[in-house]
């Protein structure tokens, strides 16, 4: 076997991402939903809005692949999303909110 991390291209709700992601940069993650900070890697629910998290964003791949690779090992019903295709569609849809 020669497994690796290889991204790739699903069609999901973007309400349904938006409401159950854990969006995780340096040290620590955000809730998607409510934003509320200081959220533990391995939280699964938001300790402010009680989410489950669904989908993790790692800010940084590269630094973070070994976490992702003990999640995917742990948890199977993770998805992991990417950071900047989650905060591109999220600016498009804020975009799309004001505009009308
Ligand atoms: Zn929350």
């Amino acid at each position: 076997m020669a497994k690796q991390m290889i991204r790739i291209y699903q069609h999901l709700d973007f309400n349904d991402v938006k409401e159950h992601t854990l969006e995780y940069g340096v040290l620590a993650g955000i809730c998607s939903k409510c934003k509320c900070l200081d959220v533990k890697l391995d939280a699964l629910f938001c300790p402010s809005c009680g989410t489950p998290f669904k989908y993790i964003a790692f800010q940084n791949i590269r630094e973070h692949l070994p976490k992702m690779l003990k999640i995917n090992e742990e948890r199977t019903a993770v998805r992991f999303v990417d950071y900047q295709d989650f905060k591109r569609i999220e600016g498009e849809m804020k975009a799309r909110s004001i505009l009308g």
